[in-house]
């Protein structure tokens, strides 16, 4: 017998009939003698539905009454999971985030847990009941309703599997595992039977939204064995996160290939040349809490110099406006941007060992005509910033190159 937490997600409960089959699915685990704790999301598509009412009230909803607001979806869940597992003679009981507790600090929209208290769960199950908590969702310190961020259920399931030492956390979702890269863009993908964290990591930083990042920091936090599985398919393994250190030099230099449009690029032009200016630059940005990605400084002439960076597309804008009221001070000779750009990265382990995957990246790129504005990378991830409208191209032509099908 084992404590096992499952998660799913939208599609898999984005309907009356696809609840009533997790219903069954949960059930079924019971059956094989396992102790179940199951995380729900919102129905397909109601977070999205609730975010545009929201949006219809205020152009930038109050964050507070936006968590409100959102954290409804997955009360509806809850509770109809609960009904329907009684329904076929499961014993069960739905709490919401607050009920549990699932702590969390003061950032509304982006909360992030700090504890969880297990008691209720383990007491519940100890009389025999399926338990089922409200995913992407948790309680300030002041009492307040918050949410994680989007995608923030597979981050509450994983949390609570930690905090309950549960033998494994299962992500049901609508694919059947983490793939080469995302199948709806790529229909050669290829499931992978296991992952290594660190790849997980730089796949789901860098924009693919199987997991939510949050989800597989805490997988590697605590140890959490981690997997991957379709909620619309029976049977199969899916794939399994791992964390065992394997020296495999055979393996293939890229395991994966992710894509993110959430990018914005900005360039400072003209800047004097000396010592504090990129904090001038930077600092401000990070003030305002804007994260910055990628970076590129030219070599200066003639004691000027270029800047560039990215933002997330969604704080472009507010970017902009920030460094147009510092161009004075800073001595910039021009501000200019472009939020129509994405960013596509290649991903393995296997980087490690092999050379040339940068050059092999930048060749398949130029064979199709398509420009690269920027680069970065780390020892197992290759980044490119390119126009936005050659992501599934460029995403295609990698996933070719690199033999992923
Ligand atoms: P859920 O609602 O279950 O949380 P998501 O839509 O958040 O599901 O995540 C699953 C989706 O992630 C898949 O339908 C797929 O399109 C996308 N995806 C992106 N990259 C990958 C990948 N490398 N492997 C599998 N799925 C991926
Ligand atoms: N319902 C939330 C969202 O759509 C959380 C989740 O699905 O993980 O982002
Ligand atoms: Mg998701």
């Amino acid at each position: 017998m084992a404590l096992i937490v499952q998660k799913y997600g939208g599609t898999s409960v984005g309907s009356a009939e696809r609840i009533k089959n997790v219903a069954k699915r949960v059930a079924q685990a019971r059956a094989e003698g396992h102790d179940v704790v199951v995380v729900v999301s919102a129905m397909s598509g109601e977070t999205n539905r609730l975010v545009a009412l929201a949006h219809e009230m205020q152009d930038i909803p109050d964050p507070r009454e936006l968590d409100v607001v959102l954290a409804t979806g997955e009360q509806v869940t809850i509770g109809l999971l609960a009904m329907a597992l009684k329904n076929i003679g499961v014993p069960a009981k739905s709490y919401t985030g607050w009920q549990v507790a699932v702590q969390t600090d003061n950032a509304h929209t982006k909360a992030r847990i700090e504890n969880i208290d297990g008691g209720k769960i383990k007491s519940d199950l100890g009389e025999g009941r399926v338990v089922i908590v409200a995913g992407f969702q948790g309680v300030t310190p002041d009492g307040e309703i918050s949410t994680l961020g989007r995608g923030g259920s597979d981050t509450s399931a994983v949390a609570l599997a930690a905090a309950l030492g549960a033998d494994e956390c299962q992500i049901y979702t609508d694919v059947d595992g983490v793939y080469t890269t995302d199948p709806r863009v790529v229909p050669e993908a290829r499931r992978l039977d296991t992952i290594t964290f660190e790849e997980m990591l730089e796949l789901a930083s860098l924009g693919s939204k199987v997991l939510q990042i949050r989800s597989v920091e805490f997988a590697g936090k605590y140890k959490v064995r981690l997997r991957v599985l379709s909620s619309l398919q029976e049977g199969g393994n899916g794939t399994l996160i791992t964390f065992e250190e394997d020296d495999n030099m055979e393996r293939a230099a890229v395991t994966g290939i992710a894509f993110d449009k959430n990018q914005a690029r900005i360039n400072v032009q003209g800047v004097p040349d000396k010592p504090g200016v990129a904090y001038q630059i930077l600092g401000a940005v990070a003030d305002a809490n804007i994260e910055v990605d990628m970076i590129v400084q030219n070599v200066g002439t003639e004691g000027t110099t270029d800047f560039s960076f990215t933002v997330p597309r969604v704080e472009y804008r507010q970017a902009m406006e920030l460094l147009a009221k510092l161009q004075d001070s800073i001595g910039a000779t021009s501000i200019s941007g472009d939020d129509t750009v994405c960013k596509v990265s290649a991903v393995g382990m296997g980087m490690r060992s092999h050379v040339g995957v940068a050059s092999k990246i930048f060749r398949t790129l130029a064979e199709e005509g398509i420009n690269i504005e920027m680069i970065s990378t780390s020892e197992i991830k290759v980044s490119v910033l390119i126009d936005e409208k050659y992501m599934e191209l460029a995403t295609r032509v990698l996933h070719k190159a690199f033999d992923l099908g």
